[in-house]
């Protein structure tokens, strides 16, 4: 279950969710210069995605450097009557170079359904962003072993015919694990994961062998070499933990080249 020898770089990515304010950007900016110190070893590439009013300063703030800025959505329109939302064009125009789309917080809250998720999908594709692709079951659906069957239809549904390994991340994020201190076993991230892997290669051929697929869910500085270490488990999207820099940084730092 462990992996010896990683043959996909692995991500960090940091989701700042609906916190931060320009402040906060302290934070991010000790990231900044932590993973880019002139001898760090960095054996994952680092994003953070703040809140969309911190975005533009995040970027012009880490240009150059090894942090790289992230949004957590986008519509699937280029432009036009869509008040309050926001395209990848203008996001990679403030300086994204990913973004998240459909986190299960947006599929609850704002009812996006898997081909929503894949219009969002294409739409960061056309502005030239990678996709952080996120699936997940509920607590319910887990106890009703449901969880490989969930995972895969989203995954079938919600990703694009034109993923590849370089525009698309996938992330396991079980819904009853973010936020809670709760995780799964390492035995039930595997099995998900090696699920996914399944899915992908058939669909995808090489590029799904080659896709990042992160954990996502309570992912701590004491649980994320474990779970960084299962097969399969390309890096961690994490949300409350990258919020202070000294845990995302301590999360950071157990993947070594
Ligand atoms: C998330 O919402 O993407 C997430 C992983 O949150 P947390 O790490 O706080 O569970």
């Amino acid at each position: 279950m462990t992996q010896a020898i990683r043959p996909i770089r692995p991500l960090v990515a940091g989701n700042w969710k609906m916190n931060g304010l320009k402040a906060d950007l302290a934070e991010a900016l000790r990231v900044r210069d932590a993973v880019s110190a002139p001898g760090a070893d960095l054996g994952a590439d680092v994003l953070i995605c703040p809140p969309v009013t911190l975005l533009q300063a995040l970027a012009e703030a880490a240009s150059g450097s090894k942090l790289l800025v992230g949004a957590q959505d986008c519509a699937a329109a280029a432009s036009g009557p869509h008040t309050g939302d926001l395209s990848a064009e203008m996001l990679r125009d403030a300086g994204a170079v990913a973004t998240i789309v459909g986190h299960s917080e947006r599929r609850a809250a704002h009812g996006e359904l898997d081909r929503v998720v894949r219009r969002k999908a294409e739409a960061a594709y056309r502005a030239g962003l990678a996709a952080i692709v996120c699936v997940g079951e509920t607590s319910g659906e887990r106890q009703s072993g449901l969880t490989l069957e969930i995972v895969g239809r989203q995954l079938s549904a919600s990703l694009p015919d034109v993923a590849t390994a370089a525009n698309t991340i996938v992330a396991y994020e079980p819904i009853w694990a973010i936020g809670t201190g709760l995780t799964p076993t390492p035995a039930d991230v595997a099995e998900v994961h090696s699920a996914m892997r399944e899915v992908l290669v058939k669909r995808f051929g090489a590029e799904g062998a080659r896709m990042r697929l992160l954990y996502g869910g309570s992912v701590k500085p004491d649980n994320a070499a474990e779970i960084g270490s299962i097969v399969d488990v390309d890096g961690a999207l994490v949300g409350g933990a990258s919020l202070k820099s000294n845990d995302f940084l301590a999360i950071i730092a157990t993947y070594k080249n």
